[in-house]
């Protein structure tokens, strides 16, 4: 009965990899999701909006006031960009914001140009809308594109192209160089670009996440998203945001009436009062995470994987190969059971063959978790090379 578009997407690696997880009482470094919660102060506010301040009931449909305010005012922050708060919308997590984006501007006909690896919601958003996914392959090692490759993929049918920086799940994290070139090609083909930043506030080593709007000429043609789920270790209340110019933040805005209405009205206000905490604890995010990248990549290389070291994202990318291993889906669906860890396959984030072969082997570890879960897991992981000789 499933209409035909949506067959492809009838369940996701999550999904599967979390359930395979519970089943086999594996650690879950498959689906990205901490395993501890956000600031005390973010908690104790959302608890109290429900139970004393009675914000139960439909928020503003773009949200409330204080929250596209505070987006405003952390994007100027953090970027040094001017947002109006009325260009902002938010939505039920960066999810329903990409949906509502893609649904607001693309319909049959239309092309997406994306880059594979990709997040697999948007595959899914591009065949919701009756789209077409153009996808561009980062080639791994390093997870660049090739210049030629991303000059063909746009066309007179091109209406958005869809970047994600800090990347997942390669965890590459895109140059000004890099999103200039994007959006010389996103101006001559009049398209619109769609910059999902979840991981903005995830860049290790020096390395500087650059919005796509901060660049020149690009602001015009940009709708920016990110969500608190990662920033706040809050992956289940589903608070993101879109905003750019009046006349392409319509799309979403419009969209997403009639996807959810409008939700979580007591956790808006208090997204908004977590966006404003003072740089330690923005500090601490990347200094947590750093050390968690580290000692997750040193015990994945101790295990015998070939480690791609992340320059953003909380995902860490490991070649089998050294191990004996040469098929990721192979190895992520049999791992949970080998030694207790489960990971999720590469391959199943490239839409196209080309990108299904050139990341066949990998597989990607999150490192979201505490210090003694991702040492556990390590110990873990380092019986694979015993189980298999
Ligand atoms: N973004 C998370 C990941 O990439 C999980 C998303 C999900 O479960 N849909 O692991």
């Amino acid at each position: 009965m499933l209409v035909e578009r949506m067959r492809p997407f009838t369940s996701t690696i999550f999904t599967e990899i979390s359930r395979l997880a519970v089943e086999t009482g594996a650690i879950n470094l498959g689906q990205g999701f901490p395993d501890t919660d956000g600031p005390a102060s973010l908690l104790a506010d959302a608890a109290a909006n429900i139970t004393e301040r009675g914000a139960n009931q439909y928020p503003p449909g773009p949200g409330v006031p204080a929250l596209r305010a505070a987006v405003a005012e952390h994007q100027r922050r953090f970027h040094g960009l001017t947002v109006d708060p009325a260009d902002v919308v938010v939505t039920t997590g960066a999810t329903e914001a990409i949906a509502a984006t893609l649904l607001g501007l693309c319909g049959p006909g239309d092309e997406v140009v994306v880059f594979e690896p990709t997040y697999d919601s948007y595959a899914a958003s591009v065949a919701l809308a009756g789209a077409t996914l153009k996808p561009v392959l980062l080639h791994p090692p390093a997870f660049g594109f090739d210049d030629d490759e991303l000059a063909a993929a746009f066309s007179d049918r091109t209406r958005v192209v869809l970047v994600n920086t800090p990347h997942n799940p390669t965890g590459t994290v895109f140059t000004p160089a890099q999103l200039t070139r994007i959006g010389e090609l996103a101006v001559a083909h009049d398209a619109v670009i769609v910059t999902d930043e979840v991981y903005e506030h995830m860049t290790y080593d020096g390395v500087r996440h650059v919005p796509t709007a901060t660049l020149p000429g690009l602001a015009e043609r940009t709708l920016t998203i990110s969500s608190a789920g990662k920033t706040f270790s809050v992956t289940g209340w589903k608070v993101g945001w879109v905003h750019g110019p009046p006349e392409l933040v319509a799309a979403p805005r419009a969209v997403k009436q009639f996807l959810t209405f409008h939700g979580g009205a007591p956790f808006q206000p208090a997204v908004a009062n977590a966006l404003a905490l003072g740089d330690d604890f923005y500090a601490g995010v990347t200094a947590d995470l750093t050390r968690k990248r580290d000692l997750l990549s040193a015990g994945l290389r101790a295990a015998g994987f070939d480690v791609l070291i992340p320059q953003g994202t909380y995902f860490v990318v490991a070649d089998p190969r050294p191990l004996g291993f040469d098929d990721g889906v192979e190895l992520a669906w049999a791992l949970p059971e080998r030694c207790g860890v489960a990971a999720v396959p590469m391959s199943v984030f490239c839409p196209t063959g080309a990108g299904a072969a050139a990341t066949r082997p990998l597989v990607r570890f999150a490192f979201c978790k505490r210090d003694e879960v991702l040492a556990e897991a390590a110990e873990r992981l380092a019986g694979l090379a015993t189980a298999t000789s």
